[in-house]
């Protein structure tokens, strides 16, 4: 590792939150060398979440998502080229190889590609068919959702979830397809997972579990006017979207020693590559509270990893991170999940499912260590500091001699 300098000249490849956390705290903390941002998309950095809700509900335009204005990179230096991507990086010559055929020079590189959608080969590439990743997505697919129109969503996980309360908002005719027994099964159980899956029944989504799509009937140009589920069930549509989860953007380091599979960083973003740091959906932090890798594809995370990164390439020190939440919003209503239900031997709950209004708190040996509450936004910071007391406890059992 080179000995970091205010003067680096820092290249970030990926234009996200975790790149925009980046570049805010290299100059808040003095950092004055040149930062050049490769933003694979036409927008300057923006933020997602609101795609799958306000814009996508008509009642927000994707560009106002923008963090900050153009004048402000300007000022500050750093130099955003949008609609580039970064193919290729050969870490002994410190440089990245972008998509014109250029090579970019680096100190240090952040790795901040974050995540693109899993592929669906049956439905790719169909003109009304779409994945949910970017503002170009949200406000094709806003197109699609008129009232009457008919939607099918393939998949139930969160992103799936909040296109289809959305789209019952605009008044569409949805229909939500999950291959496992429930939705969330993976994250939450079964238990739980039939909770969601009758929550958006009640708000007259057709959920169907265990029901995979294996053909189509294919319109004009291409279009797919229905699917064919496993069962052999014809659901008419009008449009589809496929919301099958995410994998890391990190094919373009092929060749190189991080990933597959997510880049490995340090708790402060570092990769085993001398002078490359990674954050975000992109990376696959080690996580001390739990001795294992943890990828995360949430927002919060994704923020505070980019600082961290920063922070590490300024060679300053990188506390530990708060264990990380996320939250979704559906009907109205704010869902947020902490922490690591996979410990736990047991569960607690309090409050009343029907009024939306509950949380679950998931324990090892009677102390928490994680937890879902749903519309009870004000209980994450109690929740986070429960779980955390859980884990630092067990640190401080694990040095007592
Ligand atoms: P990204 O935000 O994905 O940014 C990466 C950028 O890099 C993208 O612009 C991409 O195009 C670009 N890029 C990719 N490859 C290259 C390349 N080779 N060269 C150059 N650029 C490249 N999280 C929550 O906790 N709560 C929510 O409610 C929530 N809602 C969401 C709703 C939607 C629709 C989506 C898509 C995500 C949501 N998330 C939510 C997740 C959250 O937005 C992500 O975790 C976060 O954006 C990750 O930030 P990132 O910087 O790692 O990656």
């Amino acid at each position: 590792m080179t000995e970091p300098t205010l003067t680096d000249h820092i290249v970030i490849a990926g234009g996200g939150l975790a790149a925009q956390r980046a570049i805010e705290t290299l100059r808040r903390n003095a950092h004055e060398g040149p930062i050049t941002v490769l933003c694979g998309e036409p927008l300057r950095p923006y933020d997602r979440p609101p795609l799958s809700k306000a814009v996508l509900a008509g009642e927000l335009d994707a560009a106002d998502l923008t963090f900050r204005p153009d004048e402000w990179y300007a000022e500050k230096g750093v130099e955003l080229r949008l609609g580039r991507h970064a193919v290729g990086l050969e870490p002994d010559a410190h440089k990245v190889v972008t998509d014109d055929g250029s090579e970019l020079a680096y100190d240090k590189l952040l790795i901040a590609t974050g995540s693109e959608p899993r592929r669906f080969e049956l439905l790719d590439g169909r003109p009304n068919v779409l994945p949910l990743r970017t503002a170009g997505d949200s406000r094709e697919l806003g197109r699609m959702l008129t009232t009457g129109a008919r939607l099918v969503i393939v998949g139930a996980g969160f992103i799936g979830q909040e296109v289809a309360a959305t789209a019952r908002k605009l008044g569409c005719t949805v229909t939500m397809l999950e291959a496992m027994p429930q939705p969330l099964v993976g994250l939450l159980g079964e238990e739980l997972g039939g909770w969601f899956a009758d929550l958006h029944r009640a708000e007259g989504v057709d959920v169907r579990c265990l029901t995979t799509v294996t053909d189509i009937v294919e319109g004009p140009d291409g279009r797919v006017d229905a699917v064919i589920t496993g069962h052999g069930d014809q659901i008419n549509c009008d449009a589809v979207v496929v919301g099958i989860g995410v994998v890391p953007a990190d094919g373009w380091l092929a060749g190189t020693d991080l990933g597959p599979g997510g880049v490995e960083i340090d708790a402060a973003g570092r990769t085993a590559v001398d002078d490359v740091f990674a954050a975000g959906d992109v990376a696959r932090p080690f996580d001390e509270r739990v001795g294992a890798r943890v990828r995360s594809e949430h927002w919060e995370a994704a923020g505070r990893q980019g600082a961290a990164a920063a922070r590490a390439m300024l060679g300053l020190d990188v506390p530990m991170p708060p264990i990380a939440s996320f939250w979704s919003d559906q009907y109205g209503m704010r869902i947020q999940q902490l922490g690591y239900p996979h410990l736990a031997d047991g569960q607690e709950e309090d409050g009343d499912r029907d009024a939306r209004d509950f949380s679950v708190t998931w324990t090892r040996g009677g102390e928490p260590v994680g937890g879902l509450l749903v519309g009870r936004p004000r209980g994450l910071p109690v929740l986070r500091q429960a779980v955390e007391q859980t884990f630092d406890n067990d640190r401080k059992e694990t040095v007592t001699p």
